[in-house]
């Protein structure tokens, strides 16, 4: 027998790390699947049934055929749609037509079209940090370099345009936007957003603004960039139905840009997907266009997700030994445990034993760049959430 071939992976993933916190929902999974009972509060993933109306206009659209492949880029009323609402958001020019919307496989494929055809090699994209784990990834998969803008804990980790200078060069190309944020649930406010976004376009900085949590938020609306930009030349907005809509097996994103950077990205993915499934692209379809008994799920959703917030934040809060971030939107909970200034990676530490010991699964910052931090999702039923947040109080006085 001939030997098997070895495998050396090729160059372009020679750096590529698996995401974290994909793996800790499975290491929850196994633990599971062994017997051992475990809250998994590791997912980034909405705890509800997609609502009804939209499953059976899903069904109905099976039913008229909607079994085909579609337009690569998506099916015309869905686009139509995106645009509809884009534009009743939007004040500034051009408006956004059809044909600068590209429907993809869920949010993570639109950023990754839109990294692979912005970016290239020599190219800077500055991240403010922490940031979702998958955009460090997705830019160097754009063979780019992601240039890590470390925000300040005191401000939710938010940045603004002194930190993006001290971190440009002559090579920067973009920014990654992102509000409400995974990992610390931080919301831009309308000034703060329009000021980055106003140096980005006078700076000639592309703007890939990920808005896949902007339905989901407490306090206060948050803004969008298309509520408070003058411009959009420079501008690639990113959403989908995953989170709000609570249809993340879905798998429908879709990105709006200037139609020249649409054009690429649908070629880009006629070569790789082709369309998003079609049914899918029904369900999205009707999520956006039903109205109230969407709506009405929608509202409903986010006040639990509040309920839920305000029940464990003050458990949290009340430990000596955590800093707890203030989260204003998304479903996460960011906080800095004890050993974070002496430990190289207090947060793994905190997260392993909080599933050995605790039966508690969660996310170490290190995901997101920031070791010492961890991340848990409160996308959980209340009585759990809250258990599981005295679990984390209770390892966090035994670690310290
Ligand atoms: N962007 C952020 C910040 C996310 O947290 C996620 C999912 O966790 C995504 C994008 C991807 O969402 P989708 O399911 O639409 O691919």
């Amino acid at each position: 027998m001939s030997t098997p071939l070895p495998f050396h992976p090729s160059a372009n993933i020679a750096e590529l790390r698996e995401s974290v916190t994909i793996a800790v929902s499975q290491k929850a999974k196994a633990l599971k699947a062994a017997g051992r009972e475990v809250i998994d509060l590791g997912a980034g993933e909405p705890d509800f049934d997609t609502p009804i109306p939209i499953r059976d206009a899903a069904k109905r659209a099976l039913d008229q055929g909607a079994t085909r492949y579609t337009a690569v880029e998506g099916i015309l009323p869905l686009r139509e749609a995106i645009a509809a609402q884009a534009n009743a958001r939007y004040r500034g020019g051009p408006s956004i037509g059809a044909g600068d919307v590209v429907v993809s496989s869920g949010s993570k494929q639109s950023l990754y079209n839109a990294c692979v055809v912005l970016f290239g090699p020599g190219d800077e994209v500055l991240v403010p940090t922490p940031s979702w784990t998958s955009y460090y990834e997705m830019v160097a998969l754009a063979r780019a370099t992601a240039v890590e803008v470390p925000g300040d804990p005191a401000r939710g980790f938010k940045v603004d345009v002194p930190l993006l200078e001290r971190f440009a060069t002559p090579r920067t190309r973009g920014v990654m936007l992102n509000s409400p944020s995974n990992p610390t649930g931080s919301v831009y406010s309308p000034d703060e957003l329009r000021a980055l976004l106003d140096h980005c376009a006078a700076r000639g900085w592309w703007v890939i603004s990920d808005e896949i949590y902007v339905r989901i938020a407490y306090d206060a609306v948050a803004p969008g960039a298309l509520d408070v930009a003058t411009r959009r030349d420079n501008l690639i907005v990113v959403d989908g139905v995953a989170k709000a809509y609570a249809m993340t097996g879905w798998r429908i994103g879709w990105t709006i840009s200037p139609t020249a950077v649409a054009k690429a990205m649908g070629a880009l993915q006629s070569h790789t997907t082709s369309n998003p499934a079609t049914v899918s692209q029904h369900a999205a379809l009707a999520a956006l266009t039903l109205g109230e008994p969407v709506e009405s799920a929608v509202r409903r959703m986010v006040a639990e997700f509040k309920t839920r917030r305000d029940a464990a934040l003050p458990i949290l809060r009340a430990s000596a030994q955590l800093t707890v971030l203030q989260p204003e939107g998304a479903f996460y909970f960011y906080l800095k445990v004890p050993g974070a200034d002496r430990l190289a990676d207090a947060g793994a530490e905190f997260a392993n034993r909080l599933l050995e010991e605790e039966g508690v699964a969660i996310v170490p910052g290190s995901a997101f760049r920031t070791p010492g931090w961890v991340r848990i999702s409160y996308a959980a039923a209340q009585a759990q959430v809250v258990e599981a947040c005295h679990r984390v109080v209770r390892l966090a006085a035994r670690m310290a």
